[in-house]
């Protein structure tokens, strides 16, 4: 296996099998760029101390040079090198190899997975282990050198590697320039590069809105031209770069890209449309106050649901279906019911959203419906579904877009907190009964009055 050599500072590497890209070696050193080892998890560098011992050369690559180089906090760090995973193995007793497609090293310390890939090619000079199937890559376990491995990534702000042996940037393709730049660009032939991995530009719009990164026009300009090539890419990927885009703190800036590159049609096509023909405005006002909402959480670090994020980007695609079949005259309880089938069943073609985050969305819209109706047996089992938090937080969202909501809004506020306060003295009476009992078992009345202060004041 041919290993990288960092001193030669000009050369070419093949980016697929037909383009080979010249590239020149830029050695940013240790006093030059903001990257220091208090800011890298301390498992990353046992893993890099450990491989450089052995002899190999471990470089941290990709998001986190990238990351860190912008002054952001990496989520986690990947190691690159030239030694096999299978030497990787014999380094590390808490190793685990896996991947069909990209065969890696995981390094596992308790909940911290320290990812260790060996160099990659792109090329197939037959000495690998690589399958194209229709121009998509389906494997490619072809090890390479550091600078086949910097050309096959995506963007040149992702191809940049820190070295442990100098505490020096590596840069073949212009990256550090680029990230000091605030852009993003493609490495090689930006058609290309996507029709090779489509998802790559959802991967430009997310990357772009979660560092603020400007999209370098020819990167930019085929993503429109190219957008429907994402249908041919895998439902569960794209269920996962989904929540990377809207669950990771920058939704808003994330929604705008892929409605600015056309990808929100291909991804969300009814509800895209839906948003087209809604002359008030209000669903897309919904949606972006929801996304926000969504952000706002995250920076807080409190939880964010799949269930009720895909409500909502769903909720313009279900509330079409809902009218369209209630103009075919369809009862409302059966056309709500088969709109939600129905949006539900058409998204699954693009996006693998699991049963158990479509279930509990279904049940967010059902539940709107409910919210109009006084009846007092009706309230009680409304208050009582399991989803009715996430429902009820729904219909507020909807307030924020239209007025019609208003009243609905405090009657199921006021009657949440009439019900509380009914538990509330409810489990005070329970709590004062079992005091007067006196000989009841000591174990319920500790465990009962440790949960919640009773009214006597304790
Ligand atoms: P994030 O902050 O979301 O983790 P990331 O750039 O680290 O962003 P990962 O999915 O963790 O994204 O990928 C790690 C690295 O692998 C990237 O920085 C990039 O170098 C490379 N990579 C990821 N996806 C692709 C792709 N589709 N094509 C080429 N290279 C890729
Ligand atoms: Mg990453």
């Amino acid at each position: 296996m041919p290993l990288g050599n960092p001193e030669i500072s000009t050369g070419s590497a093949t980016i697929n099998s037909t383009v080979t890209t010249p590239f020149t070696l830029r050695t940013v050193a240790r006093d030059q760029h903001c990257i220091s080892r208090k800011d890298i998890s301390p498992n990353a560098l046992r893993v890099l101390y450990r491989l450089r011992e052995a002899g190999f050369g471990a470089y941290l690559v990709g998001g986190a040079v990238r990351d860190l180089l912008v002054g952001g906090q990496p989520k986690d760090f990947d190691v690159a090198t030239d030694a096999t995973p299978e030497q990787v193995k014999q380094l590390f007793r808490n190793c685990r190899l896996i991947g069909r497609r990209f065969r890696l090293a995981h390094v596992v310390f308790g909940r911290e997975i320290i990812e260790v890939a060996t160099f990659r090619a792109n090329s197939d000079d037959g000495s690998g282990d690589r399958e194209v199937e229709n121009g998509m890559l389906v494997r490619d376990n072809v090890y390479g050198t550091i600078e086949d491995d910097a050309v096959r990534r995506d963007f040149t702000c992702n191809a940049l590697y820190y070295a442990i042996e100098d505490f020096s940037v590596r840069d073949y393709t212009g990256g550090f320039e680029d990230v000091l730049a605030r852009r993003m660009k493609l490495i090689g032939d930006p058609e290309q590069r996507y029709r090779e991995d489509p998802v790559r530009m959802l991967r430009a719009v997310r990357l772009a809105a979660k560092l603020g990164f400007s999209i370098e026009a020819a990167t930019a300009e085929p993503i429109p031209r190219l957008a429907s090539l994402l249908n041919e890419a895998a439902p569960a990927r794209l269920f996962e770069e989904v929540l990377k885009l809207f669950l990771s703190g920058h939704g808003v800036a994330s929604f705008e890209g892929l409605e600015r590159f056309g990808l929100l049609a291909v991804l969300f096509p009814e509800s895209a449309a839906a948003l087209k023909s809604n002359r008030t405005g209000a669903l897309r006002r919904i949606l972006i106050e929801g996304l926000g909402n969504t952000d706002a959480r995250v920076a807080n670090d409190e939880p964010v649901s799949p269930a009720f994020l895909f409500a909502l980007l769903l909720w313009p695609a279900f509330c079409r279906s809902l009218m369209a079949l209630q103009k075919q005259g369809v009862a409302i309880e059966e056309a709500q019911r088969r709109a939600a089938d129905r949006v539900t069943m058409h998204q699954l073609s693009t996006i693998a959203l699991p049963r158990r985050f479509s279930l509990p969305m279904q049940e967010i819209w059902l539940l709107q419906s409910r919210f109009g109706s006084r009846q007092r047996k009706r309230v009680y089992r409304t208050l009582a579904h399991p989803r009715f938090r996430a429902a009820f937080d729904f219909l507020v969202l909807r307030g924020t877009a239209s007025a019609e909501h208003a009243e609905d809004i405090a009657f199921w506020r006021e009657t949440q907190q009439q019900s509380s306060h009914d538990q509330d003295s409810a489990q005070d009476e329970l709590a004062a009964e079992v005091l007067v009992e006196g000989d009841e078992p000591s174990r319920r009345r500790r465990r009962r009055r440790r949960g919640a202060p009773t009214a006597l004041g304790e």
